[in-house]
């Protein structure tokens, strides 16, 4: 495995790579991987002859600086998962080399962008399609590995993707999930015990919302404000939505589409979670495998 911060060195590698007619895919991450990160480097180890994996804790998708002071940061970790998991380059440049200074340049997503998390979250989508933009430049990738933990966000770059006419194919890679449900996130360590188990009701609510949409003739309507309700009745959870969204516009449909999704983000203390669901399939892979 190769590891460098310099742009160059990996467009000469990918460049080799393309010569020799191999396959190459990208995993864009902030590093302190985890199973779910994992999940989504072994699909593409699976999917491709070479894969970069990128490390970088991009400052601009932070809107709250203390959340981007605090986010743990493991690199030699990091590159020891990627090595098991023979992972064939890890690019982990400096802020510089992502953001020369003269730089001016940033990706404005449009409407999608604007929705929930960039509601809650001003510039979120700004900071984070911009660095994805440049990492997908930069590696130049057949495929590009995202996961579906962060819906809004993979929908977002499938759509910059096509706007812009990358011609990257995007995969989103079914969220993993420890065994009480909650979705793995890099920021979980942060959690107290006591918050830990709080945090669970993300991912009880949204199943059991998931398994009403199944097995019964509730209205989108009423489950939107169920699920706000219980959401409202957890002293220790803030919550910033909960909602069910057509699974491609993000509209709140009174009409069921072809897809379905409920969303969730909510802090418990000062650690802010998401979390989603799709309603229109029976069950969804949450284990790593
Ligand atoms: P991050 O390091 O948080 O920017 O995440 C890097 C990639 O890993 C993103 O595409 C995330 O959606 C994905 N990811 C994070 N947590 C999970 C999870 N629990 N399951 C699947 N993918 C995840």
């Amino acid at each position: 495995m190769r590891t460098t911060g310099s742009v160059e060195e990996v467009r000469e590698l990918v460049a080799e790579t393309r010569r020799e007619g191999r396959r190459v895919g990208c995993v864009p991450t902030m590093g302190a991987l985890h199973r779910g990160h994992t999940s989504l480097i072994r699909t593409a180890v699976a999917d491709c002859g070479f894969v970069v994996v990128t490390l970088y804790v991009n400052a601009p998708q932070f809107n709250d600086s203390d959340d981007f002071l605090r986010y743990p940061r493991q690199l030699e970790d990091d590159l020891a998962n990627c090595r098991d998991l023979a992972v064939d380059l890890v690019f982990a440049p400096d802020d510089r080399t992502v953001y020369p200074p003269e730089g001016q340049t940033t990706v404005d997503v449009g409407r999608l962008g604007t929705l929930f998390e960039g509601q809650h979250r001003p510039g979120h989508f700004l900071g984070v399609a911009t660095v994805v933009v440049k990492m997908l430049n930069i590696t130049s990738p057949d495929a590009a590995y995202f996961g579906q933990k962060d819906y809004q966000q993979q929908l977002i770059i499938r759509h910059l993707c096509r706007d812009l006419h990358l011609p990257i194919e995007v995969i989103t890679c079914p969220t993993v999930r420890d065994d009480d449900g909650l979705a793995l996130s890099s920021r979980n360590v942060l959690l107290d015990s006591r918050q830990r188990a709080t945090a669970t009701s993300l991912s009880r609510v949204l199943r059991q919302t998931h398994d009403r949409w199944k097995n019964s003739t509730v209205t989108l309507a009423t489950l939107r404000r169920d699920m706000s309700n219980q959401f409202g009745s957890i002293p220790e959870i803030d919550l910033d939505y909960a909602t069910i969204v057509d699974g491609e516009t993000l509209e709140e449909t009174a009409e069921p589409g072809e897809s379905l999704v409920a969303l969730v983000a909510a802090s418990v203390g000062s650690i802010r979670l998401i979390d989603n669901l799709r309603l229109d399939v029976d069950t969804e892979s949450t284990l790593e495998n």
